[in-house]
């Protein structure tokens, strides 16, 4: 297997290192290694905690969750999204989190729930994690946004483009654990969008995610290293890129999660 040096620099950035034949060496060694992202948190002494400058959020009415999510389409299903009252994370969002990416993406990221900058930006997978994440991806080059060009290659296709969402839109207070009432109300819109963008595959990341999606209460360690099922779709388990920034010795185990979830693509396209 041969790799671009891109994909060095992205494998270096999550803290792989690859064996690369001598003559390969010095481009690969010319480069000071970078520390990983994230690693600052554990070899530092620990941050102190600033607490967001809480404005009390505006009471929010709960109701019931809109009808017909199964049917549908992309508008709708936003628009429905952000006007979700159907439990009480309503009342302390700022922002519903729909996801990112690619309608047509073969491949899909599912975390577990929106944290402190994802409630304030409304995009999933921001910060450090989300920087990971997209470092993860471009290693095996795939992107949230338009993948970088492959020389020799037309413009990317729904094979290199990820959409990107959480199993639930809206963030717990604290980012303590979703409770099983708010899974429920917001699992009918992940899965329309699942049915929606109709990827390839599909990469759990983190115990929530994975324990949601699976229905299961076995850990990842349990769970990684074969391909389970979601809405038939091929299903692979990794752990969640937060995580990782504190647990930096499992970014080898998720590169073989990632690994494996490209070559059942691959084989799959065989
Ligand atoms: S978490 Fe889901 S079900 Fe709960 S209010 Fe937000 S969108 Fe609706």
């Amino acid at each position: 297997m041969s790799w671009t040096e891109r994909q060095q620099a992205m494998l270096q950035e999550i803290g792989i290192r690859l064996w690369l034949p001598p003559e390969a060496q010095p481009a690969a060694d010319a480069a000071p290694a970078r520390p990983a992202p994230g690693s600052e948190q554990v070899a530092g002494p620990a941050a102190p905690r600033l607490e967001p400058s809480v404005q009390p959020a505006p009471m929010v009415a709960r109701g019931a969750r809109p009808t017909g999510v199964e049917q549908m389409d992309w508008p709708a299903l936003r628009e429905a999204v952000a006007g979700c009252t159907a439990c009480k994370l309503c009342q302390s969002r700022k922002n519903t989190v729909f996801g990112v990416g690619s309608e047509e993406a073969h491949w899909m990221v599912v975390g577990e729930a929106p944290g402190e900058q994802e409630d304030r930006q409304g995009e999933p997978f921001v910060g450090k994690a989300g920087q990971l994440l997209d470092n993860m991806l471009a290693a095996i080059g795939l992107s949230r946004g338009e993948p970088p060009p492959v020389p020799g290659e037309g413009p990317a296709g729904p094979e290199r483009r990820v959409f990107i969402a959480n199993v639930l839109k809206c963030r717990p207070p604290g980012n303590r654990n979703p409770e099983p009432e708010e899974v429920a109300q917001c699992e009918p819109f992940l899965r329309r969008q699942v049915e929606l963008v109709k990827p390839r595959i599909i990469l759990a990341m983190g115990r929530f995610a994975v324990q949601s999606l699976l229905q299961t209460t076995e850990p990842i360690g349990r769970l990684r290293g074969k391909p389970h099922r979601y809405a038939g779709v091929p299903v692979i388990v990794t752990y969640h890129p937060a995580y990782l920034l504190r647990n930096l010795p499992d970014k080898a185990r998720a590169w073989e999660d990632l690994c494996l979830a490209r070559e059942l693509m691959r084989a799959s396209r065989d």
